[in-house]
């Protein structure tokens, strides 16, 4: 049994495979577990490039996240967000946010302890039988955004008609470390209808460590301005950064990272995709594009497939 994707869904798709004592490889392109969930050692800590936090709503899910939190893996980080960018700052109660002290990628190599997982291991194609890169497999799991789990498949297979014609937007996210904190307090901030943002997170506040270090996301249409050179988006997010949140002076260092297929475009009612072929399909595009969707479509999948292989 193969799963391909070391993101939170192929990682809790194996640990339900792993428990119910199926043999399972975790293939990953990467050099590290967790996917978008990534955060990135800079100027000597963990930045969240990818999400910035987590909600909890699914009980099987808060078990999982109260794990983390006894542990001191995870701790609940705001309940109030702000919306940032037109006359003032103006709260946005919501659920509580949750955040990891040593970044959220942390929290899926903490639920891969124990599988079999092969990173730097780019997979081309998934075939008919099911096959990876031609070896025969009991059963595949594609734990990837749509786009990337079509280029593995034909698109006239059960699982590339599922996945064919879904958008997904980019996002490139900055990050901004300053001397010393040059901003009133905030957790986040929804920057809404904003030319070049959407978000801003204090990466300080968030991890717990107070570093002076802000997150900025930017829109899908300046991560399409700049897909060629992310790194060109920077000026334009740092200054707007800097203008929303009144910061006098200039960052003393900046890094960026392109998402290419940050989210879906648009959401999906049904938890996964398994085919008679044996091709599974999850991740946060089905469901609502979230940490959480993901690890519930994983672990959903990871169910019917034990299902599957002990029917037949
Ligand atoms: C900028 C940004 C902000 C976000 N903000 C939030 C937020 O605040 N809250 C929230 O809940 N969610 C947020 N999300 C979404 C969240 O990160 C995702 O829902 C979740 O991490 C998806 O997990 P996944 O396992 O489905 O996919 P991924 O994490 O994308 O994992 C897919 C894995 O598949 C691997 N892979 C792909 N192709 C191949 C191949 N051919 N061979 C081998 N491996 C391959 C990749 O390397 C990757 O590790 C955000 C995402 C981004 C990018």
């Amino acid at each position: 049994m193969v799963v391909v994707g070391a993101g939170i869904a192929g990682i809790a798709c194996a640990r339900v495979l792993h428990g119910a004592g199926v043999a399972v490889r975790v293939l990953d392109r990467a050099r590290a577990v967790g996917g978008r969930m990534a955060s990135k050692y800079l100027h000597g800590r963990p930045v969240d490039l990818g999400a910035a936090y987590f909600t909890v709503r699914d009980p099987e899910f808060a078990e999982v996240v109260g794990g983390w939190r006894t542990a001191g893996r995870a701790r609940p980080w705001t309940d109030e967000l702000a919306v940032l960018g037109g006359p003032g700052r103006r709260p946005a109660p919501g659920p509580m946010r949750w955040a990891a002290p040593a970044g959220l990628r942390s929290l899926v190599a903490d639920l891969a302890e124990g599988l079999d997982v092969e990173l730097d291991h780019p997979v081309a194609a998934v075939g008919p039988g099911p096959t990876v890169d031609g070896e025969p497999a009991d059963a595949v799991v594609l734990a990837m955004p749509d786009p990337q789990a079509l280029r593995l498949v034909a698109a006239d297979s059960a699982a590339g008609r599922e996945l064919v014609g879904r958008r997904w937007r980019p996002v490139v996210a900055v990050a901004a470390g300053w001397e010393r904190r040059q901003w009133a307090p905030l957790p986040a901030g929804f920057v809404n209808d904003h030319p070049v943002l959407s978000l801003i997170a204090d990466d300080g506040d968030r991890r717990g460590d107070g570093a002076p270090v802000l997150v900025a996301h930017t829109t899908a249409r300046v991560a399409r301005a700049y897909d060629a050179q992310p790194d060109r988006a920077v000026g334009p997010a740092v200054a707007a950064v800097r203008e929303v949140l009144d910061i006098a002076g200039p960052p003393a260092w900046t890094h960026a990272h392109r998402w290419r297929l940050a989210s879906p475009d648009a959401d999906r009612d049904t938890l996964f995709h398994l085919g008679a072929d044996g091709v599974g399909l999850a991740g946060d595009g089905w469901g609502s594009a979230r940490i959480e969707t993901a690890w519930r479509s994983g672990t959903a999948l990871g169910r019917a497939v034990v299902a599957r292989l002990r029917a037949g």
